[in-house]
């Protein structure tokens, strides 16, 4: 049997399914932990509503940076998006009602060093990548929106992963050890959404099982569902 180590206990199983998901990528900088949930945050849709009437910046220029942006004007006074590059990564429909809402400034070629606040956020402070030059921007909340990390670090070693750390499975959701499954975000594979990781998690579900009675001898021959 395998053990599986939690807080509070230890549990044995002869089949585990991994459902781990992923976490927001973070930026690494200085403020960012100490300010979480005091102005930083990584959802747009679960804390823009608390930052109505305020100078919101997000950090990010994919497709969901800009969809925070866009759904941040809702609520905020100004956003300002800051990203590392010249230009918006996101798809053209998103950068051209971005780039026409009035509500949003655009810090081009840089990046945060610092989100800045004792007690709440007050401000941050961003880099030029180009010309190196340094300033600070008030605000009362920061939202990072720089892409996403499967969490899958307690099972390095355990299972083999790709190079970001996505499990990869066969088409039953088996990992590359026996009786180990995986499904949903942590798995690599195209499509991240609640739909996919359902159908995975039904199918995982029924091979772990499948992969139970056969080590006790209980499984049916052939490879029916019904
Ligand atoms: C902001 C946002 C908006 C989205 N909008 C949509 C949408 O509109 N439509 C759509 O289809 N999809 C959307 N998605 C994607 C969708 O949320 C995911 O595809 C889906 O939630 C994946 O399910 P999951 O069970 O694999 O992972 P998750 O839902 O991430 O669940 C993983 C769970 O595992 C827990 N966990 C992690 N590590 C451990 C550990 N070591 N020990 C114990 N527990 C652990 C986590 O706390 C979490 O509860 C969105 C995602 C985000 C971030």
């Amino acid at each position: 049997k395998r053990v599986v180590k939690t807080k509070d206990r230890e549990y044995k199983a002869s089949a585990i399914i991994v459902a781990s998901g992923t976490q927001p990528r973070k930026l690494g900088i200085l403020g960012e932990d100490r300010l979480l949930g005091k102005g930083v945050s990584y959802c747009a849709t679960c804390d823009g509503p608390l930052f109505k009437g305020q100078d919101i910046v997000v950090v990010g220029g994919g497709d969901s940076a800009v969809e925070e942006v866009l759904s941040l004007t809702k609520f905020a006074k100004k956003v300002t998006l800051i990203h590392r590059r010249e230009r918006l990564r996101a798809t053209r429909i998103l950068q051209e009602r971005a780039l026409a809402n009035e509500k949003i400034e655009f810090v081009w070629d840089s990046v945060v060093t610092e989100i800045l606040g004792k007690e709440g956020v007050d401000g941050i402070r961003v880099k030029n990548k180009k010309t190196e030059e340094e300033k600070e921007i008030p605000c009362t909340g920061v939202f990072v929106s720089i892409g996403i990390v499967p969490a899958t670090k307690f099972l390095r070693g355990l299972v083999d992963m790709d190079k970001e750390g996505y499990i990869p499975t066969d088409e039953n959701m088996k990992t590359s050890v026996d009786g180990v499954y995986a499904c949903g975000d942590c798995r690599k594979k195209l499509l991240r959404q609640i739909i996919t990781a359902c159908g995975e998690g039904a199918l995982a579900a029924f091979a772990a099982t499948k992969y139970v009675e056969e080590l006790k001898g209980m499984a049916y021959p052939g490879n029916s569902d019904r």
